[in-house]
């Protein structure tokens, strides 16, 4: 078989520990063999983030935007024993944050589903996708314990000096506060990466947020969302035949437990934050959920949606064989190749995209599977195998299939 040709390179983010081994492996058995793979390689590993001073990850994320996509493998955040670890000169700062700072982008995470690995609620048929601003909230507050009685007020000073105040309250006694913002800019893109988001997947979109009780704050991201929605999308949407839809976010909790899924649940930050975690855990397991970054511009960068699982990493560097999941990083890349056969037209690259998926799915469906997945399925019997096992049957299911 001749391999699919490529017009545009991909920009390739390397990454960290497991995930660095079992990006080598999918590239060596489920892409290249099949793709004249065209990529602009930046090495996000620690160590070269570390000799670059991060400079690398600010050039990645450039090149997303000069390429339009990226794929991306989990890396590290360094905390503490990082710094020891790896003999950093600083603490750098988490890439994802980094690129997304960068990008100004919304994530979409999807759970992957498959027969067999069946969500806890049980009329949730379709994937739930979690849209999660990015951006401000209780992740940028400021806060403060109250010692004693007092007067706490909101104070805006203007440019020119003139103050607004508004009484947050007067403390009899000790208590605390907390200031959050968030930026209309911010809440602007953040609407427009929902609604394209929504357009590219042909699914409904559900937005939500406490409005009736906070009539500033949250109702500005519903006014927002409306406005834009009614200036740009409504005549799209109506085409496509989805559709844009408000409530609180009490309400959409309770609807969306009942629902049968299939449609995009924008949230704001630290709802996404939770809510993320829940839809998760129903579907099963972090390493079935894909994770994309869609910038207001339209640029994209897909990445699994765990992270560096460093303790099959130790092992591995013992020489023992981990049963480490690849499914999210296969799908990081074959979500990054079939956005770039789209924009580039090559249907050849897109039918290849939904083939390496479909042979995932339908490895698992046969039984075949790593440990965690081992451990939650409904299939009698499966086979556990270890990453490298179950990456060559992988491809084996593939090439029957081209
Ligand atoms: P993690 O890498 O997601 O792993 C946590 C645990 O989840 C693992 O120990 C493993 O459980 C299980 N797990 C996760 N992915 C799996 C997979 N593909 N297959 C099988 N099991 C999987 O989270 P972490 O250990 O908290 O973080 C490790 C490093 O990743 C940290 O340095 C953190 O900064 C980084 N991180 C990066 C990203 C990102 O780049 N997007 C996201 C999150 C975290 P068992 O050990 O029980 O098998
Ligand atoms: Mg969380």
């Amino acid at each position: 078989m001749e391999k699919i040709k490529m017009t545009t390179p991909l920009v390739e983010m390397d990454g960290d520990e497991m995930t660095r081994i079992l990006w080598k492996w999918i590239k060596e058995e489920l892409l290249l063999p099949f793709i004249d793979l065209k990529t602009e390689y930046y090495d996000l590993g620690l160590e070269y983030r570390n000799s670059t001073d991060d400079k690398v990850t600010v050039d990645s994320a450039e090149a997303t935007k000069k390429y339009g996509v990226a794929v991306k493998c989990a890396t590290i955040t360094p905390n503490a024993a990082r710094m020891t670890e790896y003999n950093l000169k600083e603490m750098w700062k988490s890439p994802n944050g980094t690129i997304r700072a960068i990008l100004d982008g919304t994530v979409f995470r999807a759970p992957i589903i498959v027969k067999g690995i069946e969500p806890y609620i049980k009329n949730w048929k379709k994937p739930i996708t979690i849209a999660r601003h990015a951006y401000g909230d209780v992740y940028k507050a400021s806060e403060m314990k109250i010692p004693a009685a007092g007067k706490a007020e909101l104070v805006y000073t203007a440019e020119d000096g003139t103050e607004t105040r508004e009484l947050i309250h007067n403390f009899d006694g000790a208590g605390i506060l907390q200031g959050q913002h968030n930026l209309c800019g911010s809440i602007e893109s953040f609407a427009r990466s929902c609604f394209n988001y929504a357009l590219d997947t042909k699914q409904d979109i559900w937005f939500a947020t406490k409005d009736t009780i906070s009539k500033k704050y949250d109702h500005t991201f519903k006014d927002i969302f409306q406005e834009i929605y009614d200036k740009e999308y409504d005549e799209r949407f109506k085409k496509a035949g989805i559709e844009y839809f408000y409530t609180l976010i009490d309400d959409a909790v309770a609807r969306v437990i009942r629902s049968e899924g299939g449609y995009i649940w924008a949230c704001k930050n630290y709802d996404g934050d939770v809510m993320s975690d829940m839809v998760a855990t129903v579907f099963g397991s972090l390493s079935m959920m894909t994770s994309v970054l869609v910038s207001p511009q339209g640029y994209y960068e897909y990445e699994a949606a765990h992270g560096t699982v460093q303790r099959h990493y130790y092992k591995h560097l013992k020489g023992e064989k981990t049963s480490t999941n690849p499914i999210a990083t296969i799908f990081a890349w074959t979500g990054a190749l079939r956005k770039r056969g789209e924009l580039d037209g090559i249907g050849e690259l897109e039918k290849f995209a939904d083939k390496l998926e479909k042979a995932c799915i339908q490895t698992i469906e046969e039984g075949k599977m790593t440990n965690d997945l081992a451990i939650i399925t409904t299939i009698e019997h499966p086979t556990i195998l270890n990453s490298e096992e179950f990456i060559q049957a992988i491809r084996e299911t593939l090439e029957k299939m081209l």
